[in-house]
């Protein structure tokens, strides 16, 4: 990548904080240091926000929500249709700036955006079909209307792993409920999220609606707006331990909100599955974005029957995934974000191994500069070996055999996480009957990938609540109010 495509990038992008529709420095000039994790060098520096900014960004949300919400909800649709537009257009250099503040190669960043863009679709269209329903009251007289209205001024905080999609999954249907927003994105991705706040402004965002705060101290900049009363909502992507925490200081308040946490994925195969099915399923549920994504399958549950099968062609198949700078095209597996990631992902791997697991392929640091890790197979891994417990976020597959159908479901189910599960089988009834009985809110049927905009994208147990996305993603966004007519 030539180094004047990436300046060029680098320096287009806003690096202030986003009030009222203005850009204005933190309070006091303080910034913050973005790093690219392929090299570990810093890229850009911006503003360093702080609880008084972060309150004004929400003296703006909460001056700009009435006169959105009275904005028609087609002229709200139209906003997020044109962004949608501007999205696809940009693709190329927002793909660029993502990779080079989050890791992942060129075309997954692309990939990313077009995700992304489909949130501003999908809500545009849903923008108009927030309905409510009128009845006649059972007893006769007297009528029942039910409204749907905007919940209200939202805080909307954001990880690094998808740094333009999550924010795009909780904008999206804020703007098309006609919500005020504070958006307080991950601190080693906040370009992607400024560039956003300028695209939704060349959509004709008014100014306030949408607010952007980066942030070094994300608990002191924010936690003093999870106790103002003027805040209606809090929608929050990001760990199962930082959610907790956040949902009981938002409890002073009684928010609404939403939650979309860690996961621990199972990924089944049966001994009646399509083996190259699976295989390229797996590679799909555990590669994309180098494993660090809150879907990647964690555990593999393998029937005795195909185990040896899928696991030679897995190991082949992550053989050919080349590690480097998500820069270079022939990346495939771009650096983790940061040390402590690389760190963990290490200690996991180490834990594993001492535990009696055998490493068929990876299994160490590939060297720096910058934080990469090869895909690694294990196989003979112990049950209480930690990365069968915890999120490994990376590209590490643990292979576990089974015998019978029941005990796999039991071990899948044996983890207090519940985003997603995936099972491969070609039996109609074993595919029904294990989909019930996980206790996932996503299940991935003969297939590697559940995101999509189309579909309710959540989790259950403490993998959050809530769902983003689909005709559910709008009801996070919206009061539901009963009037009791007289006639
Ligand atoms: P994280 O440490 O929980 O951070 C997520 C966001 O919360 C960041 O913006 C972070 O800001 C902010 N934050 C941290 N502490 C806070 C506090 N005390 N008050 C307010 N905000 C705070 O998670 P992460 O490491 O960035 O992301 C990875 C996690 O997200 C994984 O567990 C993954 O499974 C989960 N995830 C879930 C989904 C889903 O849809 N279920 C999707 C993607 C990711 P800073 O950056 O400043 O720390």
């Amino acid at each position: 990548m030539p180094d004047a495509t990436i300046d060029k990038v680098l320096g287009s992008v806003p690096r202030q904080l986003f009030i009222g529709g203005t850009w204005r420095p933190a309070a006091g000039g303080r910034t913050l240091a973005v790093e690219n994790p392929a090299t570990g060098e810093v890229i850009a520096e911006v503003a360093d926000g702080s609880a008084d900014d972060a309150r004004s960004a929400l003296d703006a949300a909460v001056a700009a929500q009435p006169g959105w919400a009275a904005t028609p909800p087609r002229d709200r649709g139209e906003i997020l249709r044109r962004a949608y537009q501007l999205l696809t257009e940009r693709t190329n250099d927002l793909a660029l700036l993502m990779t080079l503040e989050m890791g992942k190669p060129v075309a997954e960043s692309a990939a990313e955006i077009t995700y992304a863009a489909e949130f501003f679709r999908w809500f545009a269209e849903e923008a108009v079909r927030i309905e409510g329903r009128f009845s006649v009251n059972p007893a006769g007289k007297g009528r029942l209307v039910v409204l749907r209205q905007p919940v209200g001024p939202c805080l909307l905080i954001t990880p690094w792993n998808f740094p333009m999609a999550m924010g795009t999954r909780k904008i999206g249907p804020a703007v098309a409920a006609g919500c005020t927003m504070v958006l307080k994105p991950a601190q080693q991705t906040p370009l992607s999220s400024l560039a956003l706040a300028e695209l939704l402004t060349d959509a004709g965002l008014p100014p306030g609606v949408l607010n952007v705060v980066t942030t070094s101290n994300a608990g002191e900049t924010t936690g003093p707006l999870l106790s103002d009363s003027r805040l209606r909502k809090l929608s929050f992507t990001g760990s199962t331990a930082v959610g907790q925490s956040l949902a009981a200081k938002a409890a002073d308040q009684l928010l609404r909100i939403s939650m979309e946490l860690g996961g621990n994925a199972p990924f089944l195969v049966f001994g009646d599955a399509d083996v190259d099915a699976a295989v390229s399923g797996a590679v799909i549920a555990k590669l994309r974005n180098g494993g660090e994504a809150c879907t990647a399958a964690n555990r593999f549950y393998v029937h005795n029957s195909v185990a040896a099968q899928f696991t030679e062609q897995l190991v082949a198949r992550f053989a050919d995934m080349p590690v480097g700078p998500g820069t270079d095209p022939a990346t495939k597996i771009g650096p983790l974000i940061d040390g402590r990631q690389l760190q963990k992902v290490s200690e996991l791997v180490e834990d594993a191994l001492k535990k009696g697991a055998r490493c068929l392929i990876g299994g160490a640091p590939s060297g720096g500069p910058g934080y990469f890790y090869p895909p690694t197979v294990l196989v003979d891994v112990a049950p209480d070996a930690r990365l069968l417990r915890e999120e490994i976020f990376g590209p590490v597959a643990p292979i576990v055999t089974f015998e019978d159908e029941e005990d796999a479901v039991a071990q899948a189910n044996d983890t207090e996480f519940g985003l997603v599960s995936y099972l491969f089988t070609s039996s109609l009834e074993r595919a029904l009957r294990v989909s019930e009985a996980l206790e996932t809110g996503m299940v991935g049927l003969n297939q590697g990938l559940v995101s999509n905009p189309a579909a309710p994208f959540g989790g259950v147990k403490h993998s959050g609540y809530g769902r983003e996305g689909g005709h559910e993603g709008i009801n996070e966004y919206v009061e539901v109010k009963y009037l009791a007519v007289n006639l």
